[in-house]
């Protein structure tokens, strides 16, 4: 793995932004899915209730397209160093994919790459292969094993902060450790997911004892989470230049949270029921490779420490972090009666709103021997942006449920209410790059079982 190359930040003819494929939809200027993305999902044909499901298989996204890799094998010729990696996925495992690191990962975007484009002589046959997304349901990516949370935008670090301490808001070790936490797997589902209302011991400022009861806090949290490919052995590190070898790609991931739970738990050991209730990820993996354009310089300012040597290096700093526009989106059950696909909440670049990197995340977590496994999911925290409207949550949009925010339609919200819907959108936009996007992560709040 050593003779991989580090940072994925160089691109090649699968970036060609003059690149356009003989599915016609990959080719509209505002898909998430051009040509030179090709992220991967797990899903399968939708059928009837009553019918038989289909088993689930991966598939590459291509416009509204889905590319079936289980017809996409069988009817299609492959070069062998090819075809033994479409084999695990035609069978829908994608975590199998993962551990092949990133010379296969290459190979395979190459061949997709070719065989997608205008002119490919493939193309006749796959057509047969395309499922229109429409038609499809998915399931996670991969099982997903352990689940680690971090707190990497400042500005979302600073505006909880001084909610809590006005005086103090970011602790001293800020700036020196990526902070972060344990969170659990179990409850975390793909986009397109209800979520119900926790119920959870509560203690309101102004009674005492606490009470058992529905949280009136519900809240998201505007995060990407990161898929390990390869692990690493217990007892071993990631040294930050080597960190993206382990990383497979990204997906949009909301960290549901229950914000009048959290205050009340959260001390001396970190948060536990507010955030275990449920998470959602978004169910195409947008891949390092396609993301090689979007790579922008790790940056610190001058009147801050510079980052400890085994979270630091010249790669690092030229190509470490990655320029990614995010956004929320509510839809409320009254805009779905009145027909509107939502409102912007707020948006955010990651470029702007992380005090710390991927490779950092990693080469952190692994310092102390911490082996992190194929298919655990790295949380980024909150990506919240520096301007006021750039929170990535509504305990920072609503000051902590002070100040409603206000609604085109009339309504407003501080938290969310039951048949809330969110949202989360993610794209990459460059000069002279073709725009490529994560498509969304969608779930909706669902009252309490009480
Ligand atoms: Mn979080």
């Amino acid at each position: 793995m050593s003779s991989e190359p580090a940072f994925v930040h160089a691109t090649d003819a699968t970036h060609d932004p003059a690149l356009q494929s003989w599915v016609a939809s990959a080719n509209s200027p505002d898909t998430d899915f051009p040509i030179q993305n090709l992220p991967f999902a797990r899903l399968r044909r939708k059928v009837a209730a009553g019918e038989m499901a289909e088993p689930w298989r991966v598939g590459v996204a291509i416009g509204d397209q889905v590319l079936d890799l289980k017809i996409a094998l069988e009817i299609c010729p492959w070069a062998a160093e090819v075809a033994v990696h479409l084999e695990p996925l035609a069978a829908g495992d994608l975590a199998g994919y993962m551990t092949a690191g990133r010379t296969a990962w290459r190979a395979v975007r190459a061949a997709l790459s070719e065989a997608l484009s205008e002119g490919s002589l493939n193309g006749p046959f796959l057509e047969s292969a395309l499922v229109p997304q429409a038609e499809v349901e998915y399931a996670l990516p991969c099982t997903i094993g352990d689940y680690t949370d971090f707190y990497a935008s400042i500005h979302h670090a600073t505006a909880v902060g001084r909610l809590f301490r006005p005086d103090n808001p970011l602790l001293p070790n800020y700036q020196w450790v990526p902070i972060g936490y344990h969170g659990r797997s179990s409850s975390i589902v793909v986009s397109g997911r209800g979520l119900r209302r926790p119920l959870g011991q509560i203690k309101p400022a102004d009674a005492s004892p606490p009470v058992l009861r529905e949280s009136r806090r519900v809240d998201f949290e505007l995060e990407l989470g990161a898929l390990i490919g390869p692990g690493n052995a217990l007892g071993s590190r990631v040294g930050i230049d080597e960190a993206e070898a382990h990383l497979f790609g990204l997906v949009l991931f909301n960290d549901w949270s229950a914000r009048d739970i959290q205050p009340w738990e959260y001390q001396p050991l970190g948060p536990f029921l507010s955030k275990n209730w449920g998470s959602t990820v978004s169910p195409w993996v947008v891949t390092m490779e396609a993301l090689a354009p979007f790579r922008v310089p790790f940056t610190r300012p001058a009147d801050h420490p510079q980052p400890l040597p085994y979270l630091d290096s010249a790669t690092h700093r030229a190509h470490g972090a990655l320029s990614i526009q995010l956004e929320t989106w509510l839809q409320t059950s009254r805009m779905r009666k009145e027909g509107s696909a939502g409102e912007r909440l707020m948006g955010s670049d990651t470029a702007e709103a992380a005090y710390w990197t991927l490779s950092q995340l990693i080469a952190h977590h692994t310092v102390n021997g911490c082996n992190l496994r194929t298919g655990d999911l790295l949380g980024t925290g909150t990506l919240s942006g520096p301007g006021p409207g750039q929170g990535g949550s509504m305990l920072e949009l609503s000051q902590g449920g002070k100040v409603p925010v206000a609604l085109a339609n009339g309504e407003t919200r501080t938290f969310l209410d039951d048949g809330d819907t969110v949202i989360l959108r993610g794209r990459c936009v460059a000069d002279g790059r073709r725009a490529i996007g994560f498509g969304e992560c969608r779930g909706t709040v669902m009252p309490a079982d009480s």
